[in-house]
């Protein structure tokens, strides 16, 4: 089954599909324009994203809507993760600002919310993910994309999440976790 994933970021890409193998995941088409995210929480976010995939592709869609959460700053950057250090989207300028902003061993959680769209059936759902961790004492690893090279998850001490292979970000993961209940809800499993 052919699954339009709503975004233009190559990394969501090559995660979601690794994770649902099952599933041919296309991207947006290049140039389409991507809507305005002005939802207040993930799963806002998620569905709009999701909605306006659907209405592109006129197929079933889905869209993640994902960051990091920072226990000290009272949970910032949150839906605001992409755009932290400001626009456009610069991983390496908001990881270091995640690096000033922070101390070693504060708690972190990455959030991810997946809405899904079946413009046919008039279908509607969210899922969410979520991953706990703690900031590495410096950037690690050269795996994974964003925040992950100062992201301790607790399930892996010692070893940043851009330190793991994919599978074993998959495992363990914010969008891992989002997929799999993705994948109930879709009748997988
Ligand atoms: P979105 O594309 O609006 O959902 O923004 C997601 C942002 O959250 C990314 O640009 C990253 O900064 C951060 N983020 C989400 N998921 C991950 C991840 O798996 N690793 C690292 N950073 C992530």
């Amino acid at each position: 089954m052919r699954l339009t994933l709503a975004t233009h970021n190559e990394h969501k890409l090559s995660e979601f599909a690794r994770l649902l193998p099952g599933y041919e995941i296309v991207g947006l088409p290049a140039g389409s324009e991507a809507p305005t995210e002005d939802g207040d929480s993930f799963a806002a976010n998620a569905l709009i994203k999701a909605r306006a995939g659907a209405a592109i592709s006129g197929s079933p869609a889905v869209a993640d809507d994902s960051g990091i959460c920072v226990e000290s700053l009272a949970g910032a950057p949150g839906i605001l993760s992409a755009r932290w250090a400001g626009e456009p989207c610069d991983d390496a300028a908001n990881l270091k600002k995640l690096i000033e902003q922070t101390e070693p061993g504060d708690r972190l959680e990455y959030i991810c919310a997946i809405a899904y769209c079946d413009p046919q059936g008039g279908v509607e759902r969210v899922v969410e993910g979520s991953c706990l961790g703690t900031r590495a004492a410096e950037p690690r690893g050269s795996g994974g994309f964003g925040y992950d090279p100062a992201f301790e998850p607790l399930q892996s001490p010692g070893r940043t999440m851009a330190e793991l292979s994919g599978e074993e970000k998959d495992q363990i993961s914010h969008r891992g976790n989002a997929v799999r209940e993705l994948s109930l809800l879709l009748g997988d499993r």
